[in-house]
């Protein structure tokens, strides 16, 4: 009998083992044998924690065992589907929000779309913008801390959210056009506009998130991409080629520059390392609206309307590709992947148009800027 010859699982016990704890029995986890009920409860506080990391396994086991598949129609372009939501992150009444955060319909977003002017901000908004674009840097980097194998994005959304709070920020992405969490979180094949849910992060997922927070009237917008775990070279490459897009395109920037010509950067070195450029998603306006004109695209050739001016305050944040810039979305209405479900890299920082050139208002403030995925390359 195997119970018989067993001793006590406490660290300096000795005793022939008879009893088994009877959550791990309910459970279903092997071993966990005590002498007596004196052993048994002086360990309880290390022996419990068995139950917690067990609990949390199964119901991994639970999600993959039962095939979740909201979509049981749709043919996924590549390997990573959908994992369940959690319930919906309430923001304090004492936070200031922007219009469409009880709706869902950004209005003065919709209005300003029929005049296609650019704004230039006076000296009172920029100074207004380099703080929601620091917070928003604050709340990236806090993220960023989390990453690792594991994590779920959800988890990460969590952090998020408290982070933005914390600060007194709206988390912009909440409820807009009716989005169901505080950032978005774009694992592997998917281009943008990931939605945080339980799948755990995997050792070798590339992973982006995408920052945006609203604070006194003002947005501020970023993303990086992370290495989870170990990622493979050809990742590596991607993001890298990525990062110096973003970074050629940003150095271009200057009064009098026109913005269809940041494609053309952008382009020409993406295509250079054999990737691709997505382009239904661009760059944008950003101050008191969250996206507004101008328009900015990552791919050549485009027919972008607008030259910078000093005082204007944009995105650029370019999608790029291993494989198709061809995307399509999932039945979410949100998650965009690649056709051809390989994967898909992004960076993006709100700029402020200077005299000579440009300010990046969303940098890090340490490492001399540089992405995180620097330091693992
Ligand atoms: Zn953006
Ligand atoms: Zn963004």
């Amino acid at each position: 009998m195997a119970a018989a010859t067993r001793t006590c699982e406490s660290p300096d016990c000795v005793q022939p083992a008879k009893l088994q704890c009877p959550t791990c029995i309910k459970l279903g986890i092997q071993g966990s044998f005590f002498c007596a009920q004196d052993c048994f409860k002086q360990n309880w506080n290390e022996h419990k924690k068995v139950h917690k990391t067990a609990k949390a396994a199964a119901k991994i086991e639970d999600i993959k065992s039962m095939n979740y598949n909201p979509w049981p129609g749709y043919k996924f372009t590549g390997a990573l589907k959908p994992w369940p939501q959690s319930s919906r992150r309430e923001v304090p009444d004492h936070i200031q929000k922007p219009d469409y955060a009880e709706t869902g319909v950004p209005l003065s977003e919709i209005k300003s779309k029929q005049s296609m002017q650019i704004k230039v901000l006076n000296e009172e908004e920029i100074e207004k913008m380099r703080v929601a674009c620091r917070l928003a840097r604050e709340v990236m980097d806090t993220a960023a801390r989390n990453v690792k194998v594991g994590i779920t994005t959800d988890e990460l959304d969590r952090i998020v959210h408290e982070a933005c709070l914390e600060r007194n920020c709206y988390p912009s992405p909440l409820n807009y056009h009716g989005f169901p969490k505080s950032c978005c979180t774009s694992v592997n094949e998917v281009i943008c506009h990931g939605i945080p849910d339980t799948r755990p992060l995997e050792d070798g997922d590339l992973l982006n998130i995408d920052i945006t927070i609203y604070y006194n009237g003002f947005h501020g917008d970023l993303n990086e991409t992370y290495f989870v775990g170990e990622v493979d070279e050809e990742s590596k490459q991607l993001v890298k080629v990525t990062y110096e897009c973003i970074n050629q395109a940003i150095a271009s920037v200057k009064p009098g520059v026109k913005y269809r010509e940041i494609g053309n950067i952008i382009q020409k070195h993406a295509q250079a390392h054999g990737f691709a450029v997505v382009k239904s998603y661009c760059g944008h306006g950003i101050h008191e609206l969250f996206h507004t004109a101008p328009s900015v695209p990552h791919y050549s050739k485009n027919k972008a309307v607008g030259v910078m001016k000093k005082g204007h305050t944009f995105t650029i944040e370019p999608m790029i590709s291993q494989g198709t810039w061809r995307d399509e979305i999932w039945p979410d209405n949100w998650t965009a992947v690649t056709q051809d479900g390989k994967r898909s890299a992004q960076f993006e920082q709100t700029l402020l148009v200077t005299e000579t050139g440009c300010d990046i208002l969303t940098l890090r403030p340490d490492e001399n800027g540089r992405a995180h995925f620097l330091s693992q390359m």
